[in-house]
């Protein structure tokens, strides 16, 4: 017998979480049976330890044979594979209404800049043929909400499609609320909505200059939102906003008992688009992070979870086969970040996929990323978590790794707190 190679634990007030990253098994025991348990974890092949089975049980303590390595490296490729759904993210326009200091779009020159009638047609025409029984579109910009009628039209269609079952989600700045959109869209199977906020007042108009709306607006639209699907706040947050930050859970205090959550993410500065007089270096930000949610889930608010706990093997759907981002003029890209037609790696021409010279689908390998192969990861402790981390800032030649890596106690935490405890 031998101890798990890959697990990790933290005391909350008088008890010990133990979590286990391959198995994802989590293990709750009152701090004075934390010694007893840390004996048997170093003595693997004491069976007579009461607290032997239970470590068995949740694999804590594994068979001499069993290959932690190959059994992570399986459910990877299981969720690269999986044909059961197809999760799309849809570019519908990359015109904005804000023109937003720190946003990675920007001073990017684009070659199609936004949907055609005959894209949002050549897309449906597609979608009626493929295998997948369910279909998920993440509605995205520039502004999806610029798209509205476009995106309420194809919607329209694709709920008279009897093969396939539609769900949507959208990705919005939420400058723009038309309750015949949202009333429509409850309908045709919108799961939810993530809405991006700087913060209120002077600190939103500095960091999202718009001559359209301003922070107020945000508030008033995400409050008429949640009427129709769960909204999802998610903060973006930097050294201008950071100290205000808690202004936008005042505002919204009032319905943290709707289906209103939050998230966190950070603000960072890319070469075509510096903004690093603003950037939170990544140990600050997850100090600030943990502090605020934990402030918020005492205030009763609810936060989304963001850890890769309980995860499908993959960091996100880019590694996957069946997601994919679609962009104006219908060309295919991996990841959100990509919008040059010359990165992409197919189009939709005549409702088929037709893949570029010398680039093949996840199948063929080529596209996709085996975290499996990099060395630095497969000797990491932490790769059934993250499973490989970002592949778009590996490209880029940036830390791949998740921020919250050197955090993940905390993050533990944040965990327990958010799925287990009682409020
Ligand atoms: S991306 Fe970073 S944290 Fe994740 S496995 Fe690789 S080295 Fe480890
Ligand atoms: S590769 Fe990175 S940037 Fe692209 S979708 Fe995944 S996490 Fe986001």
């Amino acid at each position: 017998m031998k101890k798990s190679s890959y697990f990790i634990s933290t005391r909350i007030d008088d008890f010990v979480l133990y979590y286990n990253l391959v198995n994802d098994t989590l293990l709750q025991l009152p701090v004075d049976r934390n010694e007893g348990c840390i004996e048997c974890l170093q003595n693997p092949n004491n069976t007579m330890s009461i607290y032997w089975p239970k470590l068995y049980e949740d694999k804590f303590i594994i068979e001499d044979d069993y290959d932690e390595l190959k059994e992570i490296q399986r459910r990877h490729w299981k969720t690269v594979n999986s044909a059961d759904e197809l999760n799309l993210t849809v570019i519908s326009t990359l015109h904005c209404n804000s023109d937003c200091t720190y946003c990675y779009q920007r001073n990017l020159g684009f070659e199609y800049s936004e949907m055609t009638e005959a894209d949002f047609d050549g897309l449906y025409t597609f979608l009626l043929g493929v295998p997948q029984k369910k279909i998920h579109i993440n509605w995205y910009g520039g502004e999806p909400l610029l798209a509205k009628e476009q995106i309420l039209k194809f919607c329209a269609k694709a709920d008279k499609d009897k093969r396939h079952t539609y769900s949507y989600s959208i990705s919005t700045n939420a400058s723009v609320y038309d309750e015949k959109f949202f009333r429509m869209m409850e309908r045709y199977g919108m799961t939810n909505v993530t809405v991006s906020v700087v913060g209120a007042g002077e600190v939103h108009d500095a960091l999202r200059p718009s001559t359209e709306y301003d922070s107020d607006r945000v508030i008033k639209n995400i409050i008429s939102m949640t009427r129709y699907t769960s909204v999802v706040v998610n903060l973006n947050l930097c050294k201008s906003n950071i100290e205000s930050i808690k202004e936008i859970f005042e505002e919204l205090s009032g319905y943290r008992h709707s289906s209103l959550s939050f998230s966190f993410s950070r603000i960072v500065s890319y070469a075509h688009r510096p903004c690093a007089e603003i950037e939170l270096d990544v140990d600050t930000y997850m100090k600030r992070v943990i502090e605020l949610a934990n402030w918020a889930l005492d205030h009763q608010f609810r936060i989304s979870d963001m850890s890769c706990f309980q995860n499908f093997g993959v960091y996100c759907g880019v590694y996957a086969k069946n997601n994919y981002v679609v962009g104006p003029a219908l060309y295919l890209y991996q990841c959100e970040r990509s919008y040059n037609p010359s990165d992409s790696f197919a189009q939709i021409a005549n409702g088929a996929l037709v893949y570029h010279l010398n680039r093949t689908d996840c199948a063929g390998t080529e596209l996709c990323l085996d975290p499996y192969q990099v060395d630095e990861c497969r000797a990491c402790k932490l790769l059934p978590y993250c499973n490989g981390g970002c592949d778009y800032l590996r490209k880029i030649g940036k830390n791949a790794c998740p921020p919250e890596k050197d955090y993940l106690e905390e993050y533990l935490k944040l965990y327990y707190r958010i799925f287990y405890e009682k409020r």
